[in-house]
């Protein structure tokens, strides 16, 4: 990366990088860490979204502290997301899926001393742009829905790539779903028992995609529903990917349509609530200047 676009990342990574919130050592505190960008037509990522109108993207990954405990949601574009693409995205789909690589999750780790460590990474879904940094934590637990690892192993590129979830290190663990509603989500876990952090199942975009909503210690809520949406305008207007976007990247197009739906339901009952798209970055520059 030539110098000029280091400086620039450094500016937009230190704001970035601010905790959401402050208080003491037992309260939920979030990190958004971008870990690089692109942009797309909107028209590809919301049905009768606009052909001229850039959509802005982000790559990142979700820091979560909880008391003394800590954990990655999704990992961004590791460090050797150039390698990794490069070998592994197939030649007519890399111009589909350009990027521009920030900084790696492990370098923002090492570079600020005042971020909680992370044990353990949770994965929203196992697709190239949300796995590739699970090499940089090799002595990390990866925890994803069961139906996920099952898809991991007869998957490929253009989704899932071998250098990122077929290392025979990794060590994998199920999230344990109960059959316990969730805001309409019917699959959830509530991972520490005072429902601060609780897993929902959604599956469609893959066997098993999952969300991740968080309760903050202001009393702000947030919903992270990976790619389950693309743009968050999906959400308020009900609206499915662009056709083209769902039959590429949705397993289950059926199975998204309902979700889309139980967030939209969710929405209108609680305005307040935060939802954040993996890679809508309005949504993802909101949250941080709601703070
Ligand atoms: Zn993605």
């Amino acid at each position: 990366m030539p110098v000029y676009q280091f400086i620039i990342f450094l500016f937009i990574l230190i704001p970035l990088s601010l905790p959401l919130y402050a208080g003491d050592g037992s309260a939920v505190r979030l990190w958004l860490l971008e870990t690089g960008r692109g942009t797309t037509r909107e028209a590809f990522t919301i049905e009768g979204g606009s052909l001229i109108q850039t959509y802005h993207l982000i790559y990142g990954a979700v820091l979560v502290q909880h008391g003394r405990d800590a954990f990655l949601f999704d990992s961004g574009l590791g460090r050797q997301i150039d390698e990794q693409f490069d070998a592994e995205m197939p030649w007519w789909a890399a111009p589909l899926f350009r990027y521009e690589k920030g900084v790696s999750v492990f370098d923002q780790l090492k570079a600020d001393s005042t971020l909680p460590r992370p044990n353990r990474i949770y994965l929203s879904h196992s697709h190239w742009d949300h796995a590739s940094g699970l090499p940089d934590f090799p002595d990390l637990e990866v925890w994803v829905a069961r139906e996920e690892r099952n898809f991991i192993l007869h998957s490929g590129p253009p989704r899932v790539f071998k250098s990122q979830t077929g290392l025979a290190s990794t060590r994998w663990r199920f999230i344990p779903f109960e059959q316990k509603d969730f805001h309409g989500f019917h699959s959830s876990y509530d991972l520490y028992g005072d429902s601060s952090v609780v897993w929902v199942w959604m599956g469609g975009h893959t066997p098993g995609s999952v969300g991740m909503y968080v309760r903050a210690e202001n009393g702000r809520r947030y919903f992270f529903p990976g790619d389950v949406v693309w743009n968050y305008d999906q959400i308020t207007q009900n609206h499915e990917k662009a056709w083209l976007s769902r039959m590429l990247a949705d397993e289950d197009p059926e199975q998204v349509r309902r979700m889309i739906d139980v967030m939209h339901q969710w929405l209108q009952q609680d305005p307040a609530l935060q939802i954040v798209p993996a890679h809508d970055q309005r949504i993802w520059q909101k949250v941080k200047s709601d703070e």
